[in-house]
């Protein structure tokens, strides 16, 4: 078929177009979640342009098969080999066991996910199924003479590669700052670079999932459950890998490293790579706390396709800042677009010729980098078009494929919507608020009602007690 897809590839710093190793198929990959706590807001803007590239390829006519990992262990506090588990420091907390806390955090990831229209992987794959997977690894890394032994752990030697920052011009110490503050040196290592591909000696020994291995009883490092997972059910070559910027190093110049050396040869050709969401303090991360969730933006009222519309709205490349000022807008837009779809009627023949302009213009703003907001405006010009509903109606639901916004599907022109959570968050307030007033705490009353009211609720006392509904915009 013929390739006219193009994306930025972070390995040649280039826009480049994507030539798969198979014709027509494309074999992806993405760095699934760390299962200890919720997926943020910015977590999930990073699978959900995946989830639009994907689409994208797809629509395009290519067979994709995307697989996911999920690290459910093996990952510590900082991106390098030290610092706490925080699997095992999530459980002690929230008293459960490891595998508790990562079945819990991945289902709800997958909730997140589904709330946003992100397509499941067609595989994905826990990390704690493939332990004998990484010890083979390990094995031949050992016996090619890419990785040694020292106090215990298995590292890989980066001094034995010619070019071990394939995705940088950058110099071995400037490389290093964003992953030193926190970290102690590790007196193991060679290198300083090198990074534990099997660990039987670490900082905590209280950790929770240990297997045997031919160097002990331990757990595999962070990086190996990726190239193991891509290449069981990828093979030896693989088209796209995915992640967010904050990925590129350490850990995919650790999986480049460790995966070519194992195989002898080139791996993938294509790395895409999603910036971050930052609020006003900066990067949002799960190490900070106080993390936005879907969840919260729920409780807020917001229809979770209003944080897709925003995030489409913005390329990829660049960072994004969140503000509620921009998903106040975005959302009052949404509702603008959706009502005005609703009103088109399905009647009449489908006009080709403006069909295949219009499409033609949309492929061309998606195989151009994927340019999302080149792409809703192509939609906005095809509302505004002269051409008959049948074709307008036909046009946007062939976008939503790969925008998945429900633009069709969504009633009543996307009335905020009310979900089970939200509506035992106001039940609560009210009944709050009663016993507020039983008490005679009527500032306390009048607090709750405003909160609500910021909140865009509205409550109204009647005689058949207190009913409430979303504000109006
Ligand atoms: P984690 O669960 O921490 O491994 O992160 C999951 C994915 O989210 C990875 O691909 C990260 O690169 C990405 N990510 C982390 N923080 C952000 C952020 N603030 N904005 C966008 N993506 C992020
Ligand atoms: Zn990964």
């Amino acid at each position: 078929m013929e390739n006219r897809f193009k994306f930025y590839n972070t390995l040649s710093r280039t826009v480049e177009t994507v030539v798969p190793h198979e014709d027509g198929k494309i074999a992806m990959y993405t760095c699934g979640p760390t299962v200890y706590h919720f997926a943020h807001i910015g977590n999930l803007r990073s699978y959900m342009m995946e989830d639009v590239l994907e689409k994208a390829l797809r629509y395009v006519g290519y067979d994709v098969k995307r697989v996911m990992n999920i690290t459910d262990v093996g990952h510590l506090s900082s991106d390098a080999d030290t610092g706490e588990d925080k699997m095992v420091k999530s459980a002690q907390k929230e008293h459960k066991t490891v595998m508790e806390i990562a079945k819990f955090y991945t289902d709800a990831f997958f909730d997140d996910c589904k709330k946003l229209n992100i397509k499941r992987p067609d595989v994905v794959e826990p990390a704690t199924n493939c332990i004998p997977e990484f010890i083979h690894m390990v094995e031949v890394l050992l016996e090619k003479g890419y990785a040694y032994v020292a106090g215990g752990n298995v590292y890989f030697d980066t001094s034995k590669l010619e070019n071990y920052y394939v995705f940088s011009t950058q110099t071995e110490d400037d490389m290093l700052v964003g992953v030193r503050d926190d970290v102690e040196e590790d007196t193991n290592k060679k290198n300083k670079n090198d990074f534990v591909l099997w660990f039987t000696k670490s900082k905590f020994e209280d950790q929770a999932l240990k297997w045997d291995s031919p160097w002990g009883v331990g757990y595999p490092g962070w990086h190996i459950e990726c190239s193991c997972i891509a290449m069981k059910y990828l093979g030896e070559y693989m088209d796209i890998h995915c992640g967010g910027v904050d990925n590129i190093f350490p850990h995919h110049t650790n999986e480049i490293a460790q995966s070519e050396s194992y195989l002898g040869h080139k791996w993938c050709n294509y790395w895409f790579h999603v910036n971050h969401l930052n609020d006003k303090s900066g990067k949002m991360s799960k190490s900070k706390g106080n993390i936005l969730t879907v969840s919260v933006l729920q409780e807020k009222g917001y229809d979770p396709m209003v944080y897709r519309l925003f995030c489409l709205q913005s390329h990829y490349r660049k960072p994004l800042e969140f503000s509620y000022d921009i998903m106040d807008n975005t959302a009052a837009a949404y509702k603008k677009l959706v009502k005005r779809i609703a009103g088109l009627k399905a009647e009449g023949e489908i006009e080709q010729e403006k069909f295949d302009e219009f499409k033609g213009k949309f492929l061309d703003a998606i195989c151009n980098d994927l340019n999302t907001s080149m792409a809703i405006t192509v939609l906005y010009d095809l509302l505004k078009a002269d051409m008959n509903d049948a074709t307008k109606l036909a046009l946007v639901k062939d976008f939503d494929n790969v925008l998945s916004l429900n633009l069709t599907e969504a009633k009543n022109g996307a009335e905020k919507t009310v979900d089970a959570e939200l509506e035992s968050f106001v039940l609560a307030k009210i009944e709050e608020r009663k016993e507020a007033k039983k008490a005679k705490d009527f500032a306390k009353a009048d607090a709750i009602r405003d909160e609500l009211m910021a909140k865009g609720i509205v409550i109204k006392d009647t005689r058949e007690g207190v009913v409430w509904h979303l504000a109006e915009e």
